[in-house]
This record gives structure tokens, C-alpha cells and sequence, in this order.
């Protein structure tokens, strides 16, 4: 074979053999390198066969590696051939074998550390999956030798042996694969490997870095491109600088989280500094200064002009005498958790103003009734320290005769998430006095965040001892009913009785009285006379304290017809004084009709009585839309008047100039009032007497008169 100017300048040594015959091999091409590596003149190698050279102890090596050549095509094996000077060199080969022009075309290359270049082990492997090269670092893993291995089939070491030949044959490269590795035949640890492709034209092979991941995780790329690939997922950057140089060494990540191009950086401190938020440089320029460990969150202003969170811890590192030679930090962009955080807080923030100033009281507790949180409010009100009563049961505050119903409605909220369950309570506060609140409870234990059964009320008190007195004053009210009703029953009963009697036998002493004294006659009619308005007193009396404590009988009735019932009543008295009652059109009302009647009967009777001497009454009866009249042409009422005949016993004239009780008017007010409605006068001296009244509520069409009236 002829040489080649190329080959003469190459540093490597170039070998070509050829197969002769059956393990007849014969140098055909050595290059001048050979001589310059190892010092023989190339005559003397070519003359003797490289194998002369060989370490003994290496010679086995190399003929399995031929062997292996042969069966695999290409290998890239070492051994140790001697010098000139009579030393042993490492030889790195890299061979192919043509079978069609019986050649071995090989490289070698002197390793200066005797070892193969590479720091690391190193697999080659065919496309069909056969080994083809196996380093030094490689034997020391497998504590199996170069010679041993050599073509041999891939499978008897990797697990992931398929993968591996389907990408050497796909031609593409792993960056990453971890294969459990096997060492005759038994597992004995994971590898992680990359593979690169040898692709020189014909021929293809892989070529396999090696790493056992337990033994070498300290020094290698692996952890390098791990450490890089784990700051930019975690958005960490690391930094370091020596004290006092005032630079700064930044990792890859750092200078993506400061979004600064590597190139425009000058690794100054300054520069750095002049990065950070205006109000928060005075805090990091401090910690720096101090040049001891640190961790502080702050804002970063990038070469954009956006504000980023990010996180900042540092350490140094310390000489022997503890002096701090350098500061190692890492910097965390934490922006979108800071944001969060900014905008919860504002949210708790808001919550909270709230909470703290409502007057309600809100608590969560858990099913059994244990508090685990409640509001400001609480201790405004009851006076407990809120952070003191987490976790005591609320039971222990509670009135004792309301342990049943909250125990009640505490289940029921158990069983019915989201449902507002009313409860009424008595709770102590911390001078044993009792407060009353209303409110209810929520279950809310399935929401998340809350987790709880959220209790709310509002206090009572007030209302409720407000409730108190007013049902104290009804009793009292009652009670005096009861006495009034008794009175009012003595009155009509036991005072008529005595009454009855004087009649009785006043009558029986005139019969004795044989030819009385005219003068003793006028006195006993007197008498007779005064019982008889006494009796009648009585009879008003009763019906004026009837009608306040008897219930009313209300139902729809026809005025009309009441009316004229009530006038057709008065007829001997209409006769007597040659009167008049004019009825006009009444409506139909919801009253109590013997009630009403009474009312009608007075307001008629008194128009009746009320005229003027030698004037025949003139009585109308009407309603106008609003309201009820009862009009009379009689004596008149003077203004200064008009409220008090409402009063009982309340009248303007003598006995003996008209006749009655006073009590008349006021039976009218307490019946009208207790329709709803209202009743008064309108009336002048010697111009006759109008009385309006209402009949409110209790009369649907009618309320509006109620109001107006009056
Ligand atoms: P009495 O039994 O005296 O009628 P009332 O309560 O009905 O009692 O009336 C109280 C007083 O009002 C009467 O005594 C009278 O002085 C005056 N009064 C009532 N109605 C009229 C009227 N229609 N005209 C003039 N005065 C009246």
C-alpha cells in the first residue's frame, strides 16, 4: 500500500495489515508516526510484526481482540507496547476490518496517562449489538477484562441492551438511559449512560459512556446537566464570589431568572446591586457586607423593567481560622408564589377587617362542639382571650338547660352540609354573666380551607330582657284585668243586691205607712229615684268594663240592619221627645256587631237627650267614605270640652237637667279603639253635635279611614 502525504504529517499511528493466509497477517502500511511514538525505526516493525512489541502479559489481549475484529468488524481496545527506550506505552486502537479486501486498517495513539483519554468508561457496541470496545475505567466497573469482553454480545452486561442497538441502528444518540448492569450474569448495579453514534460512512457503531450512578455521582457532567436541569425547573440560581475581589460568578439559571444575556454581564457586584428593587438594595447591600449566612425574600427590577420576587440565601465559606474567603448564594424566583401570597394576604387582610368589626360572633368548631377559631367579637363581648378558648368545648360556656338543643342541632348540621340549622343560646361571659344570641350553624366541614362547622350569632340580650318586662307587664296587665273584671262583677252584683233591697222595702214601709206625710212621701220617692240611677250607674258600669275585658267576637255585618235594629230600639224615646232619626246608606264591616251596636245606640240616644228645650232632636246617621257620623241639631258641645266627655264620669250637666252616668262616651272610645279605629267630636254651643268615628283594621276597606281620622 501505497503512502499517503497525509498519513506521513498525521500524529497517529496509522497500520494496515493484510490476511495472507490462515492467521498469516503481514504489515502493509505503517506511517512515520511509528517511529516518532515509539521509537523503532518502521523496518525493524514491520520486519518482526507489531505483536513482537507487545507487553507479554498483553499479548492474550491482543489476540482475542484481533479475533473479536474479525467477527465484529470494528474495535477500539488498549494495550502496552515497549519503546525504544525500553519503557511500556499505552496504545489506544481503533480498527476495522475489511472483509472483501482482507485488510485491517488500525489507529493507535500513545495515551500519556496510560489510560484512555476519556475520564470515563466507555462501551462501543455494533449495530448488531456486539461489543467493540471496552476501556480500562470499563474493566474497573465490571472487574472484567478488555479481552474478556470484546466481542461479546451487549446483552450479557446491559439490561437495556435493545435500546441500545435500536438507536445505534436509527442512527440518533440518548442522552439519558439507566440500564441495570450485570456481571456474569448476575445483577449488579444501575448504570446511567449516554450513547453517541460513530457514523464513519460504512460504518456504524455506538459508542457508551458509562456511569455507575452510585459511585460517580460526585464529579461527573451527568450531576452537572442534573444540577442545571434541576435549578431551571426549580427557578433557583446559584452565585459565588470571593470576598473582596467584589466579583460575582453566576450559574445558568441565574442569568434566565434575571433575564441578563451572559454576554452584557460584567460579573460585578455593583452591577448586581443596581438590579435590585430601589427599596429593598439598603437590606441586601447590609446582609451582603456582613458576608455571614442569609435568607431573605426581595424585589429584583430586570433589564425589562418588570419587578420579580425572588429568594435569597447565602453562606461563606470559611478558612481555618474561620475568616469568610468566599460567599456562596442561590437566588429563587418565587414572583408568581410571591403574588399569591400578596394577594392572599390582602384577602385575609380584607377578611379580617370585616370579621374584627362585626358585632356578631363567629366561631368554627369540629362535630363534637371543640372551638377552633372565633372572632374578635367574642372577647368584645364576653371578654374570653380568643386564642385562649381555642380548643375548649363550647359546651363549657353554654347554659346548662341549652345543652339539649344545640346537642341536637349540632347533629343535624352533621348531617346536612351547607344548611343553616337555627339555634338559640344562652352563653356565660367571663363575670358569669348570661347573654342570649340567635344564629345558626353551618357545616361547612367538606369545604376546603374551612373544614369546619361554622357557628354564627348575634346577640339578643336587650331584646330578649326588653320581652322579658313586657311579658311581666302583660301579666301584671292581666291581673288587673282579673281585678277590674271582679270589681266589675261586685259592682253589678253585690252593689245591686243591697240596692234591690232599699227598693224592696221602701215598698214594704209604704204599705205600713198608714196616711203618710206628704213631706215624708217626697223623701221616699227621692230615694226610690236615687236607687234607680244608681242601679242604672251599675248597668253602665258593667257594660263600659265589659267591653274591655271580654275578647271581641268580630265577623261581617251589615250595618244597615244593625243600625235600624238599634233605632227601632230607641222608638219610646223617639216618641217621648217627638225626635227624628234619619238613617243614610252604611256600609258592610268586619265588627263585633252587640259591640258596634253599643256604640250606635249611645252616639243616637245621646242626640236623643242633648236637645234644646222646646226643639224637637233631629238625629242623622251616616258614613261618607271615610268615616261614621252620628249628627244631632241639639244643645252643642263647647270646644274646651271636646276631649274630656270621652273620659268616664265625665259630664257636663246635672241630674236633674239631663239624666245619665258619663260613662256613655267612654264605653264608645274603648270599643271604637279596639276596632282600630278612633272617635271625636266636632261641635259648637247651641249648634248641634257631630261624633265621627272609625273602624280601622279589623275592617279591610276601612283602614285608610283609621289613619285619616282622628
Ligand atoms: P251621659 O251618660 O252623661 O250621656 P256620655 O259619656 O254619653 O254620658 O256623655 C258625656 C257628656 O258629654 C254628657 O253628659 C254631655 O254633657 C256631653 N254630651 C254627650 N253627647 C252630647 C250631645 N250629643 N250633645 C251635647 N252634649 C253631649
Amino acid at each position: 500500500m501505497k503512502s499517503h502525504p497525509l498519513l506521513d504529517l498525521c500524529h497517529e499511528m496509522v497500520v494496515v495489515w493484510r490476511l495472507h493466509g490462515p492467521d498469516d497477517w503481514q504489515i502493509e502500511y505503517l506511517n512515520p508516526a511509528w517511529e516518532n511514538n515509539l521509537g523503532w525505526p518502521r523496518e525493524q516493525l514491520k520486519a518482526n510484526g507489531l505483536r513482537a512489541f507487545t507487553l507479554p502479559a498483553d499479548n492474550e489481549l491482543t489476540r482475542i481482540a484481533l479475533v473479536s475484529l474479525l467477527k465484529v468488524g470494528s474495535l477500539t481496545f488498549n494495550n502496552r507496547y515497549q519503546h525504544a527506550d525500553g519503557t511500556y506505552r499505552w496504545l489506544l486502537w481503533k480498527c476495522r476490518y475489511s472483509q472483501s479486501q482482507k485488510r485491517i486498517y488500525a489507529v493507535a495513539r500513545a495515551s500519556a496517562d496510560q489510560q484512555y483519554p476519556e475520564n470515563n468508561a466507555i462501551i462501543g457496541v455494533t449495530s448488531n449489538g456486539y461489543i467493540n470496545g471496552w476501556n480500562r475505567l470499563t474493566e474497573n466497573m465490571f472487574n472484567i477484562e478488555m479481552w474478556e469482553a470484546l466481542g461479546e454480545k451487549l446483552s450479557l452486561y446491559l439490561d437495556r441492551h435493545q435500546v441500545i442497538t435500536d438507536a445505534i441502528k436509527d442512527r440518533h444518540s440518548i442522552e439519558y438511559l439507566i440500564s441495570p448492569a450485570y456481571r456474569k450474569g448476575q445483577k449488579v448495579f444501575n448504570l446511567l449512560l449516554s450513547l453517541d453514534i460513530q457514523d464513519d460512512d460504512r460504518l456504524v457503531y455506538g459508542r457508551l459512556t458509562v456511569h455507575d450512578i452510585a459511585a460517580s455521582i460526585h464529579t461527573n457532567n451527568y450531576l452537572a446537566t442534573l444540577l442545571r436541569r434541576s435549578q431551571s425547573i426549580a427557578k433557583i440560581g446559584g452565585w459565588v464570589s470571593d470576598i473582596g475581589d467584589g466579583l460575582l460568578v453566576w450559574s445558568e439559571e441565574l442569568f434566565n431568572i434575571l433575564e441578563v444575556n451572559p454576554i452584557d454581564f460584567d460579573h460585578r457586584i455593583e452591577t448586581f446591586l443596581k438590579m435590585i428593587h430601589p427599596q429593598d438594595q439598603q437590606v441586601v447591600q447590609e446582609v451582603l457586607r456582613r458576608e455571614q449566612k442569609y435568607s431573605l425574600d426581595h424585589r429584583i427590577i430586570i433589564p425589562g423593567g418588570e419587578t420579580r420576587w425572588v429568594h435569597a440565601e447565602a453562606d461563606s465559606i470559611n478558612d481555618a481560622q474561620g475568616k469568610p474567603l468566599q460567599l456562596v448564594g442561590t437566588i429563587q424566583d418565587i414572583t408568581t408564589k410571591k403574588l399569591l401570597d400578596i394577594a392572599l394576604q390582602d384577602a385575609e387582610a380584607w377578611y379580617r377587617a370585616i370579621v374584627n368589626r362585626i358585632s356578631s360572633i363567629i366561631v368554627t368548631i369540629d362535630e363534637q362542639g371543640v372551638l377552633k377559631y372565633g372572632s374578635p367579637s367574642i372577647e368584645r363581648i364576653l371578654g374570653y382571650n380568643v386564642e385562649k378558648i381555642a380548643g375548649h368545648s363550647i359546651f363549657e360556656a353554654l347554659h346548662p338547660d341549652d345543652f339539649t338543643s344545640v346537642t341536637q342541632s349540632l347533629a343535624t348540621s352533621v348531617n346536612s352540609p351547607d344548611q343553616a340549622i337555627n339555634i338559640s343560646v344562652r352563653v356565660r361571659d367571663t363575670k358569669g354573666e348570661w347573654h342570649w344570641f340567635d344564629g345558626s350553624f353551618i357545616n361547612l366541614l367538606n369545604q376546603s380551607g374551612v373544614g369546619a362547622i361554622v357557628g354564627s350569632g348575634r346577640e339578643t340580650t336587650e331584646r330578649v330582657l326588653l320581652e322579658e318586662k313586657l311579658r311581666h307587664k302583660a301579666n301584671e296587665l292581666t291581673w288587673a284585668n282579673a281585678e277590674l273584671r271582679e270589681f266589675a262583677y261586685v259592682a253589678s252584683h253585690d252593689m245591686k243586691e243591697p240596692l234591690r233591697t232599699i227598693s224592696v222595702y221602701l215598698d214594704i214601709l209604704l204599705k205600713y205607712i198608714e196616711n203618710p206625710d206628704p213631706d215624708m212621701m217626697e223623701a221616699i220617692i227621692f230615694i226610690k229615684q236615687a236607687v234607680t240611677r244608681s242601679n242604672g250607674l251599675l248597668e253602665d258600669l258593667l257594660t263600659y268594663s265589659r267591653a274591655g275585658t271580654v275578647p271581641p267576637n268580630n265577623r261581617q255585618v251589615n250595618l244597615n240592619r244593625l243600625v235600624t235594629g238599634v233605632v227601632s230600639n230607641l222608638q219610646g224615646r223617639i216618641e217621648q221627645t217627638k225626635g227624628r232619626v234619619t238613617l243614610h246608606s252604611l256600609p258592610s264591616v268586619f265588627i263585633d256587631p252587640t259591640r258596634i251596636a253599643q256604640v250606635f245606640q249611645n252616639l243616637i240616644s245621646n242626640g236623643l237627650k242633648f236637645h234644646k228645650p222646646n226643639v224637637p232632636p233631629v238625629v242623622e246617621v251616616g258614613f261618607d267614605g271615610a268615616k261614621f257620623y252620628v249628627k244631632d241639631n241639639g244643645i252643642g258641645i263647647a270646644k274646651n270640652h271636646h276631649a274630656d266627655i270621652f273620659r268616664v264620669f265625665y259630664r257636663l250637666h246635672s241630674f236633674e237637667t239631663y239624666s245619665g252616668s258619663g260613662i256613655g262616651l267612654a264605653t264608645c272610645k274603648k270599643i271604637v279603639e279596639q276596632h282600630a279605629g278612633c272617635i271625636w267630636v266636632e261641635s259648637q254651643p247651641g249648634e248641634g253635635t257631630t261624633v265621627f268615628f272609625t273602624l280601622g283594621a279589623s275592617h279591610g276597606e276601612n283602614s285608610q279611614i283609621a289613619a285619616g281620622g282622628g
